[in-house]
C-alpha cells in the first residue's frame, strides 16, 4: 500500500477528535477478575462505562514480550488463555473484539525512533482481554496490541511511547495493563485485601511521583531503594504504566481508581488520563 492510500485510511475511520481520547492504566491482577463480579471488576465496568467511545484500542500488555516491537495486524485476534490451572470457566471465556490492521499500520507509521514489525499471529492475551471483557463488554470496539520489547531499557519505553500521543487525537484508546506492584513470588494468599509494608510504600510512591508529574523518577524507579527492588522484581508489569504516562500532556488531570494491594505484593492501582 501506498503512503498516500494508509493517509486516506486514517482518514476514513479514525478522524480527528475535538478532544483527545483519555488513556487508561489497569492493575489486572488475576484472570480470574475477567469473570468473577468483585470490586475490581466493577472499577473496570464503571471506568469503560465512562469512558467517550473510542474509535480503537491500543493495548500495551505485561503479557506480550518480544525482541523488537510488533503490533497485531490481524482482522480476528484470537483470545489467548495464557494461564494455567484456573476454573474451566476462565479457560472457555473469550473475547471476540475485531483487530484492525489499519490501526496497526497507522501505529507503525506513527512510530519513527523504532521499527514496528506487524504480526500476524499474536491475538489478545489476558492482560488485554481479561480488562476488556468488563470495560468494553459488547467487544464491538477494535482492540490492537503493541508488545513490549523485551531487549530495551525502561527509558526507551518511555521516549517511544511519546510518539503515540497523537493516536489519542484520533479517538484511540491507549490501554497499559500490568500492576504497579507485581511480585509473584511474594504471594500471600491469605492476605486477600491487605499488601506488605513495601508493597503499600511503593504503591504510594508511585502514585505520589505521577502527581507531581515527576516521569523521570517513575522511569528511573530502580534508583527508588528497597520497596522498589522489591515491588519490580521483573519489569514487565511496571512498564505498561510508563506507556500510559509517556502520552499524557501535562496539564492534564489523573484520576485513580481501583486502589488496593492485595495478597500481599500485588497493587491493582489504576488510572484514567484526561
Ligand atoms: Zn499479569
Amino acid at each position: 500500500m501506498s503512503g498516500l492510500g494508509s493517509a486516506f485510511d486514517v482518514l476514513a475511520s479514525f478522524e480527528k477528535r475535538e478532544h483527545a481520547m483519555p488513556a487508561v492504566f489497569v492493575g489486572h491482577g488475576s484472570p480470574m477478575n475477567a469473570i468473577e463480579d468483585n470490586e475490581v471488576s466493577r472499577g473496570w465496568a464503571r471506568v469503560g462505562a465512562a469512558l467517550p467511545s473510542p474509535s480503537a484500542i491500543l493495548c500495551v500488555s505485561a503479557h506480550w514480550q518480544t525482541r523488537g516491537v510488533m503490533v497485531t495486524a490481524v482482522d480476528r485476534p484470537r483470545t489467548i488463555h495464557d494461564f494455567s490451572g484456573f476454573p474451566e470457566a476462565l479457560h472457555r471465556a473469550a473475547y471476540p473484539a475485531p483487530g484492525s490492521p489499519e490501526l496497526a499500520r497507522i501505529t507503525r507509521h506513527q512510530v519513527t525512533s523504532a521499527t514496528v514489525g506487524l504480526d500476524g499471529d499474536w491475538g489478545l492475551d489476558h492482560g488485554a482481554w481479561s480488562v476488556l471483557l468488563r470495560m468494553f463488554p459488547r467487544a464491538d470496539v477494535p482492540v490492537v496490541q503493541l508488545s513490549l520489547d523485551a531487549t530495551r531499557e525502561p527509558g526507551w519505553h518511555y521516549d517511544m511511547a511519546r510518539e503515540l500521543r497523537g493516536l489519542r487525537e484520533r479517538g484511540v484508546l491507549v490501554l497499559g495493563s500490568g500492576n504497579i506492584v507485581h511480585n509473584l513470588g511474594r504471594l500471600d494468599r491469605r492476605s486477600a485485601n491487605a499488601g506488605f509494608d513495601w508493597a503499600v510504600e511503593f504503591d504510594a510512591r508511585v502514585k505520589g511521583l505521577i502527581d507531581a508529574g515527576d516521569h523521570r523518577a517513575l522511569v528511573e524507579y530502580e534508583r527508588l531503594g528497597r520497596a522498589a527492588r522489591l515491588s519490580v522484581p521483573t519489569n514487565e508489569h511496571y512498564l505498561p504504566l510508563l506507556y500510559a504516562l509517556a502520552v499524557k500532556a501535562e496539564a492534564e488531570p489523573v484520576a485513580y481508581f481501583n486502589e488496593a494491594t492485595v495478597m500481599g505484593s500485588i497493587s491493582m492501582r489504576s488510572l484514567v488520563i484526561g
